[in-house]
């Protein structure tokens, strides 16, 4: 698809069209999913509608000091109707998880999404695969509704932001994050203090999970490609929770020599489901290795959930990646 579709004239359109209004965040929440969801809530509660925020998911304890990140609920059959549905960052149908089931209960549907590989699911799409973090279309919507953001807001807007991009390290980082950036310092950003507990401090279960990554570390390929595996022992052992394993894939990435890193583990709070994280180097590109096996994401950070045992699929994928490495 064109990189660039976004629509925020017509999802503002819809917004003001609605009244009672499903915002939601896809699995597995990130900081940008989440600070698109809380963000659009400030926004829309200071135009007067009736926000619930959805996702099949618990936020991850780093991200729930945002403004309204405990408001997060897993859908039910007495949620709805709704006027309006509105899904941040959710690349499929898939990512919505048992949030899929407000689709039938909203009279109309539409999505703010920076995933390259979004189908355009939802009636109002506004999709654009060259944005390095939904956030930054937030800002655009909140400005397209009339609105002007506050320092929670900045916040929540921060927290997408910086955790898409590394922390404004990766490729995708330009000017409009800095040009961003600018913006939310004018409204008093606590950024030393958002920094330390985004990206410094870690859990407990985290480091203790860190060490089981890195004890698992394998190289192939002349060291070109990194793999990593947890098992549900793994987490158990450390007290760790999905939310735990979140950057661990960037070890092997982070090695001098490696082109590409794998991080393969058996969900800690779906037993039966394997997830795993895909992560290259430029020029490489992941996504398509993921999408083959029912996965998605971007071309540097892709991943896969399947059923099956873990061994066996990390030969699978590590063999797609092996192939895709030779070119
Ligand atoms: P992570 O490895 O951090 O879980 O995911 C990296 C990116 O890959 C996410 O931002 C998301 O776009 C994509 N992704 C992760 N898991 C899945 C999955 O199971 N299915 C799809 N389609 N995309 C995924
Ligand atoms: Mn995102």
């Amino acid at each position: 698809m064109d990189g660039r579709k976004r629509n925020p004239e017509a999802v503002a359109e819809a917004i003001r069209q609605a009244q009672t209004i499903a915002v939601v965040s896809h699995i597995s929440p990130d900081g940008d999913t989440v600070g698109c969801a809380t963000a659009m809530r400030l926004g829309l509660i200071a135009l007067g509608k009736d926000v619930t925020l959805f996702c099949d998911g618990k936020v991850p304890d780093i991200m729930s000091s945002l403004p309204g990140a405990d408001q997060f609920r897993i859908p039910d059959e007495k949620d709805g109707p709704f006027d309006l549905m509105l899904s941040v960052d959710v690349s499929d149908v898939q990512r919505l998880g048992r949030c899929e089931a407000l689709r039938k209960v909203s009279r109309m549907t539409e999505q703010i999404d920076h995933h390259p590989t979004n189908p355009l699911f939802m009636e109002v799409n506004s999709v654009d695969g060259n944005c390095p973090a939904t956030c930054l279309m937030i800002r655009e919507q909140i400005a397209a509704l009339g609105i002007e953001p506050d320092r929670d807001t900045a916040i929540c807007l921060y927290t997408g932001i910086s955790t898409d991009t590394g922390n404004f390290a990766y490729h995708s980082t330009n000017e409009a994050c800095f040009s961003l950036m600018s913006e939310l310092m004018t409204l008093d950003l606590p950024l030393a203090e958002l920094n330390r507990i985004l990206f410094r401090e870690r859990a407990k279960p985290q480091v203790l999970l860190m060490g089981k990554a890195l004890n698992s570390l394998r190289y192939y390929e002349q060291d070109r490609i990194a793999v990593m595996k947890l098992t549900t022992a793994d987490f158990l052992e450390c007290g760790a929770l999905n939310e735990h394993a979140d950057t661990l894939v960037n070890f092997g990435l982070d090695t001098v020599g490696t082109s590409m890193a794998m991080l393969a583990r058996e969900d800690a709070e779906a037993p039966g489901i394997i997830k795993f994280s895909l992560r290259a180097k430029e020029p490489f590109v992941i996504n398509d290795v993921a999408q083959s096996f029912g996965g998605g994401g971007h071309p540097q950070a892709a991943g896969i959930s399947m059923y099956g045992n873990l061994d066996d699929k990390i030969s699978e994928v590590l063999e797609a990646m092996i192939y895709k490495l030779n070119g």
